[in-house]
Parts: C-alpha cells; sequence; structure tokens
C-alpha cells in the first residue's frame, strides 16, 4: 500500500508513520466489511493531513494587533525568509575568513545594537520573561533585595506573575508605594546594602487612572544602585501612534542601566528577549551560567536580524495603516461578498494594539460586519478566520489582517455563506 504512487508521494511529505497509521486504519475497516478495499487508497488519501504539523493557520481578523493566543507577531516576508534560509546549516557561531569560531548571532547583535544608539551593548534570550529571569539571577539572588513599586507586580497573562517570576530566583522583592501611587522617596528610603537593583515594570496590559502617581526613569538614576526597567513591548525608538508606550533608545538615555523587552510584541519579530544597556552589566548577563540555557537558536537570530534590517513588519505596517485605506478596503471585500448574496457591509471599528503594549490605546479601523453565525463556521474553517462578535454582528476587523489576505478573507467567507 505504501508503493501505490499516490501513497507514496504523501510518505515524501508526511513520513512513512503517519501514512502508515492510516492505511491501518482503513485496512482495518475494510475487514470488518465498512469499506470496500479498492476504495482504501481513496480514504486513506482523504484522511491524511496535508501537513505534517498540527498547526493550523488563522487568519487575525479579530483587530488585535498583537494577538497572544495567536502567536504574537507575524513576521515579514524578509524574515519568513531568513528563517528558512537559516534552518539548514549556517555560519551562525563560525567565522568563514579565519575558519574558527565566530561570534554567535553577531549580524542581529549588530542590528539591535544600530537600532538602539543608546546602548552600550545587547544580548538576546528566549523571550521577554527570560530577559528578566536572567538579569534577575545574575544581578540578584538569596540574600539580596530587587526594589519595587506595588503597582507594578503585573502578572502577563495565564497566571503568570512577574513577581513570582523575580522571587522564584531566591531574590526578595521589597516593595514601595501603594497600587495607586508611589513616590520617588519611597524608592529611595527602600534602598540598603542588600539592594540590587531598582526595577521598573511597565504596565502593559492595564491602566490605571484617577489618583495616581508614579516615578520615571530620570528620577530614579541616581539611586546608587542599578535601574533595570522592563518595557515589555519592545519599541526600539519612541512611536507617534503611541506616545505613552516606553522606548529602548530614550529609556536608556533617560538613565536606566538595563533594558529588558520582548522581541514578538511592538518590534514585530520572532519570541525573544531583548536585553540592552550599560556594556558591564550586559557583559555580566551574557557571561553567566543560565544565559546558556536561554540561548536563542539560528532561526531566531535569522527572524530577528531580519525584522530589524528589513521592511517594516506586519505589526508595524498594522499599527500605521491609514483608517481611510481599511475603510476602502472593507468596502471591497463587502461588496464583494453582497453581490454573492451575503449579508455583508463595510463599518468603521475600533481596533487594539493587544496585550503586548499600549493599553488603552484605540486604533480606528474599519471590518466587513457579517451575521453573528459566521463567526464559528470561520473559525471552523482552514485556513480558519478568527473575527469577533460585536452586538450580534461578526466583524472582521482589518488593521491586523495584511492587505495581500484580503482575496482570500473573502473566498473563506463565500465558502461559508455557500453552506449556509
Ligand atoms: C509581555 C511582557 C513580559 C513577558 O515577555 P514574554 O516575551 O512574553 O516572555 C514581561 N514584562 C512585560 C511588562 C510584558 O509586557
Amino acid at each position: 500500500m505504501l508503493r501505490a504512487p499516490r501513497l507514496a508521494a504523501a510518505v515524501t511529505e508526511l513520513g512513512r508513520e503517519l501514512v502508515k497509521a492510516e492505511i491501518r486504519r482503513a485496512q482495518q475497516q475494510a475487514r470488518t466489511g465498512d469499506l470496500d478495499p479498492v476504495s482504501i487508497v481513496d480514504v486513506v488519501t482523504a484522511a491524511l493531513p496535508t501537513a505534517a504539523v498540527t498547526l493550523t493557520r488563522v487568519l487575525n481578523a479579530s483587530g488585535v494587533l498583537l494577538h497572544t493566543n495567536l502567536g504574537r507577531a507575524p513576521l515579514s516576508g524578509a524574515a519568513v525568509r531568513a528563517l528558512a534560509e537559516a534552518a539548514g546549516t549556517n555560519d551562525v557561531e563560525l567565522d568563514l575568513a579565519t575558519g574558527r569560531r565566530g561570534r554567535r548571532g553577531r549580524g542581529a547583535l549588530d542590528a539591535l545594537r544600530a537600532a538602539v544608539p543608546t546602548a552600550g551593548d545587547v544580548h538576546v534570550v528566549n523571550n521577554g520573561a527570560a530577559a528578566l529571569a536572567l538579569a534577575v539571577t545574575a544581578l540578584g539572588g538569596p540574600g539580596r533585595t530587587v526594589v519595587i513599586a506595588r503597582g507594578e507586580m503585573v502578572e502577563i497573562g495565564d497566571g503568570f506573575r512577574l513577581p513570582e517570576l523575580l522571587e522564584s530566583t531566591g531574590t526578595r522583592l521589597r516593595e514601595v508605594g501603594t497600587t495607586n501611587r508611589v513616590t520617588a522617596e519611597d524608592y529611595a528610603r527602600a534602598i540598603d546594602e542588600s539592594t540590587a537593583f531598582v526595577l521598573k515594570v511597565h504596565p502593559s496590559n492595564f491602566v490605571v487612572s484617577g489618583f495616581t502617581s508614579s516615578v520615571p526613569p530620570a528620577d530614579l538614576r541616581d539611586l546608587g544602585v542599578p535601574l533595570v526597567v522592563d518595557i515589555g513591548s519592545g519599541l526600539l525608538t519612541p512611536h507617534p501612534a503611541l506616545p505613552d508606550e516606553p522606548d529602548m533608545t530614550t529609556t536608556l538615555a533617560a538613565g536606566a542601566d538595563l533594558v529588558t523587552s520582548s522581541g514578538d510584541k511592538l518590534l514585530g519579530g520572532p519570541q525573544a528577549g531583548v536585553l540592552a544597556g550599560d556594556a558591564e552589566l550586559v557583559h555580566r548577563l551574557r557571561r553567566h551560567p543560565l544565559a546558556r540555557a536561554l540561548r536563542v537558536d539560528k532561526l531566531t537570530l535569522a527572524a530577528l536580524e531580519a525584522t530589524l534590517r528589513g521592511p517594516r513588519p506586519p505589526v508595524v505596517v498594522g499599527l500605521e495603516a491609514d483608517p481611510v485605506a481599511l475603510l476602502a478596503r472593507a468596502e471591497r471585500i463587502a461588496g464583494r461578498l453582497h453581490e454573492a448574496g451575503v449579508d455583508a457591509r463595510a463599518v468603521r471599528s475600533v481596533a487594539a494594539v493587544g496585550g503586548g503594549g499600549a493599553p488603552g490605546v484605540e486604533l480606528p479601523s474599519a471590518a466587513v460586519s457579517l451575521p453573528e453565525s459566521f463567526a464559528d463556521a470561520l473559525r471552523a474553517g482552514r485556513p480558519a478566520v478568527l473575527g469577533r462578535v460585536t452586538e450580534g454582528r461578526c466583524l472582521l476587523d482589518l488593521r491586523a489582517l495584511p492587505p495581500g489576505d484580503d482575496d482570500e478573507l473573502a473566498a473563506l467567507v463565500l465558502r461559508v455563506g455557500a453552506l449556509a
């Protein structure tokens, strides 16, 4: 059976074991009389997956630019090509000129250094949490304390709490201020000989408003201990659309000694954790034994470098999209669907950056509005489409969807419409 031409082709794509399992299943059905043996190849071919991976592509029509459940930042075409090229063997840690061992990931690190001109040095680890874990482990540890404001004891999501991560390294937390307010004096009073550093954490997924105050990095620079700032999102330089979102370059210039962030939020790259700051501190982190356990692979380095050097990544394109152009796209898609008999219309909507940054920021957007029943059916399709349900309608928001996916989106809606 494995040598039947159609199944042999499947073996090349999916591997022998996967195909064999489906053949066995069909043969068993034939033995029990539930299947005509001449149909085995047809049945197996129909039952086989199209790829040896169960991750399913999802078109992000949710209106959330950075959707954690959808894998956060989608990569740019340049980053995808770099990733595919890097999947083979390459000179990630070899100097081709001398034939000796080379500085691992130098291309990505050089690009990062160039993108954050105020950084003495930079380092990359697996994710934002790993960046923080490395900083706390290398600079703190048992018997040492980290000073942090009560209002910055953040849960990132899925029950994952930064204070617990910090304490898991044996470092004690010295909380200062109250939930809503903290002053520079609160920090100054808490510092003693056990203080490893002062930590500021950007509240990246909530806002506190009303009678509040927090202390900017510039007012914490002269406390006699290092200032570490977790900015969360990974903006490298200020972005005009997000005036309240901290960025690496400015935060370092304001006096932070070390800044940590994610690579797959507003930076728009692969999952990674970025550390930038004082050259001596970064060197200490890089030489710490834990750094080896948090090391990124050649795929991450390739995608990160292409994100930094290459064209704007999709997250930034989505962030900077013109609402007028978004509405024109929605009208075009809705027009086509309407002609085909689907109850579709273009509407204005409001999109969000997402849990990855800029909480509370509303991005004017546009969507294709469909009957509510489309939401479940589109999510069940392959590829799947994730919209959002508002006031009894299924909205397909275009802010997070690359314009190149519009035709495919329309086709997927038409397919669901035809079944309805
Ligand atoms: C997202 C986030 C993290 C965690 O980063 P990951 O890349 O998800 O590990 C840490 N701190 C802040 C402030 C964040 O927003």
